[in-house]
């Protein structure tokens, strides 16, 4: 009796290691420490990285989950920033872009209601400098014909051919 027993009780013990064994194999196989929160977590509760000998991360998800969110919260106000002076930059280029547009057209039409306006006022004026510095400006179209002799004589020359 004692001895059938014991043969019992060798005989479970022996499945019962059997069974611890199969099951720290499966453990091994299919659970995973998390190196971050320590937790003894399914295989499946770890991302994908064949870079690993198991092909898992060695972070939970949980914990990769709450470290980006904990980079997004820590890094909220730069990345905010970012994208706002990103957005900004696009938007002056598209403000200067039309700005100078805008601005150009209209200094132009200022400029050309300018002298509608003036024109007289202008000639006049021209006149006067004219006028008043007759003999400079005499002296510089003297110079200016000197200088440009031979072209004048071209120009001259294909004017009479033309006509
Ligand atoms: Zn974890």
């Amino acid at each position: 009796m004692s001895k059938k027993s014991y043969e019992f009780d060798t005989r479970y013990s022996d499945v019962e290691q059997g069974l611890e064994e199969r099951k720290n194999r499966i453990k091994t196989i299919c659970f995973k420490t998390c190196s971050k929160c320590g937790e003894i977590k399914s295989i499946f509760k770890f991302s994908l990285d064949k870079r690993n000998l198991d092909d898992r991360i060695g972070v939970c998800k949980v914990c990769r989950g709450r470290e980006s969110l904990e980079y997004y919260y820590q890094n909220r106000d730069k990345i905010l920033i970012r994208n706002k002076e990103y957005q900004d930059k696009k938007d002056r280029s598209v403000y200067f872009k039309d700005y100078r547009r805008e601005h150009e057209e209209r200094l132009k039409k200022l400029a050309a209601s300018w002298y509608r306006k003036n024109k007289k006022a202008i000639k006049k004026r021209n006149l006067q400098y004219y006028e008043e510095h007759k003999e400079a400006c005499q002296a510089i179209r003297g110079l200016w014909r000197e200088k440009n002799k031979e072209k004048i004589k071209k120009y001259n020359q294909e004017y009479k051919a033309k006509v």
